[in-house]
């Protein structure tokens, strides 16, 4: 009988090979070898496909250069325990559930597969790769040391619960992809590029659709993840988020590089004591949140996610202005630390819009009471005065141009409309007099008659404001 003592402290039954005390699934890489050289590894392989096919589904301490499971449609979930094993590829196959429990993989990659759980718990693993694979329950990876997690087209499609399957947890814990408590993890990336990938299958001439699909999951979670700290991976995408539609939190976690968030639909974006070291760039995204989440969420936001590189936040979409605003904001204040006023006034625009559709939408809903129809009439004068005029202030142009157009060129033609100046020779006198007004000069060698007088008036406060404004706006570009 093979020496082996499994965990139970049961003896494995199997017949040890010829000069070991081991059988065949269970003999040390190193010994194998030692005793038969090369051909230790399809012995290692043909045994595993037996003890496959005969439905054995729990191993364990078995040390394997490679599980390939092609094709195949295997019930019952396929456990690995306390073992060693090079690669582990499934392709084109249907499995129950796959479970890697204190074990070392050099990598785990499942291909164009449909699986209903994948379970890692306390394993070592170098690479992880999930290509086009379809999950109906979940995709957990705990406490394990994993350096590249790779997610790509992988999709949750919610199957027909049994009896047996209804336990208390699954209704939260359908549809989510969790990643907690990992070490030495150099990047985690989904739907990022996949050459590996690709060369791989066709090395092994697994089909499979190059076609991408978003990651369309309930619940990305990642939480407590430690990152190789080593500089050379320092300034490198530590974690990127491609094309998912589904929730994301992220928890406990510093990420020593970069963060980006691309082409995704986010529900309710979490981050709960999140620092990133680098830059965390936000593009062509979508992000949703709701009024319990606004309530209960929002408010902290300012204080756990710390960026100490730059927020870019670019073409992307918030569906209430609150999200925007936050996000706006403490973008803003990436920008401002690092002296960047420009940049940083582009993310002041920006967040003072969100905050005017806020209060909009603040108080256009509920009863229309007079302080709300007042408010009402705020916002108005907030867009009229400080947007319309200069952008709250970010932008010295638009008043000089404002200024220009309207003095020298509309309540001119007003003038000129309503022949309400007297005394005027040519249009040229209508512009004199109108910059006359406009900078309350006054001389009164012509003046205005009928409704000009009311035209005038309106253009001599149009005229005081907008230098206000412009002295403004300038002293706040130049002067700081
Ligand atoms: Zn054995």
């Amino acid at each position: 009988m093979c020496e082996y003592t499994y965990s139970n402290g049961k003896k494995c039954r199997r017949k040890p090979l010829k000069g070991s005390k081991y059988c065949s699934l269970h003999i040390p890489f190193e010994e194998g070898e030692l005793l038969y050289g090369e051909k230790i590894k399809e012995i290692k392989r043909r045994a595993f496909e037996k003890a496959l096919e005969r439905g054995v589904r729990n191993f364990e301490g078995v040390q394997l250069y490679e599980v390939m499971i092609a094709g195949k449609d295997i019930e019952g979930p396929l456990i690995f325990r306390n073992s060693t094993i090079g690669r582990i590829v499934i392709a084109n196959s249907k499995l129950k559930g796959l479970t890697l429990i204190n074990t070392n993989v050099e990598s785990v990659v499942v291909i164009e597969s449909s699986i209903n759980f994948f379970y890692v718990n306390g394993s070592t693993l170098y690479g992880l790769s999930l290509c086009s694979v379809e999950f109906s329950s979940s995709i957990l990876i705990r406490n394990s040391s994993i350096k590249y997690v790779m997610l790509n087209s992988v999709e949750y499609r919610e199957a027909q619960i049994t009896a047996e399957e209804e336990y208390g947890e699954r209704g939260r814990m359908a549809g989510r992809v969790e990643l907690s408590n990992l070490r030495g993890v150099r990047r985690i990336a989904i739907n990022s590029r996949y050459p590996l990938i690709k060369r791989l299958a066709e090395e092994l001439g697994i089909e499979f659709n190059r076609k991408r699909k978003p990651v369309r999951i309930h619940m990305l979670y990642i939480g407590g993840i430690k990152f190789d700290e080593s500089p050379r991976f320092k300034r490198q995408v530590r974690l990127y988020i491609n094309a998912l539609i589904g929730g994301l939190t992220i928890e406990n976690t510093s990420i020593p590089g970069h963060a980006e968030v691309v082409n995704s639909r986010i529900r309710y974006p979490e981050f709960v004591h999140v620092t990133v070291h680098n830059n965390f760039v936000l593009k062509n995204s979508r992000f949703y949140s709701d009024e319990t989440w606004n309530l209960t969420f929002l408010p902290n936001l300012l204080a756990e996610l710390e960026v100490l590189g730059f927020i870019v936040i670019e073409n992307c979409l918030f569906n209430n202005p609150y999200l925007a605003e936050v996000f706006y904001r403490i973008a803003r204040t990436t920008w401002e630390r690092s002296g960047d006023k420009e940049k940083a006034d582009e993310y002041y625009y920006l967040e003072m819009i969100a905050r005017r559709e806020k209060l909009l939408h603040h108080y256009l809903r509920g009863p229309k009471t007079p302080r709300r129809i007042f408010r009402l009439f705020e916002v108005f004068f907030e867009w009229l005065f400080a947007d319309l005029t200069c952008k709250y202030g970010t932008d010295w142009r638009r008043p000089v141009f404002l200024w220009v157009s309207l003095v020298l060129g509309v309540f001119p033609l007003f003038y000129y409309l309503t022949r309400s100046v007297e005394v005027t020779n040519s249009f040229f006198d209508y512009v004199y007099f109108s910059i006359v007004t406009a900078t309350t000069l006054g001389y009164g060698d012509l003046h205005p008659v009928g409704v000009g007088k009311m035209i005038a008036s309106v253009e001599a406060i149009f005229g005081m404001f907008m230098w206000a404004v412009f002295l403004t706006v300038f002293a706040r570009k130049y002067m700081r």
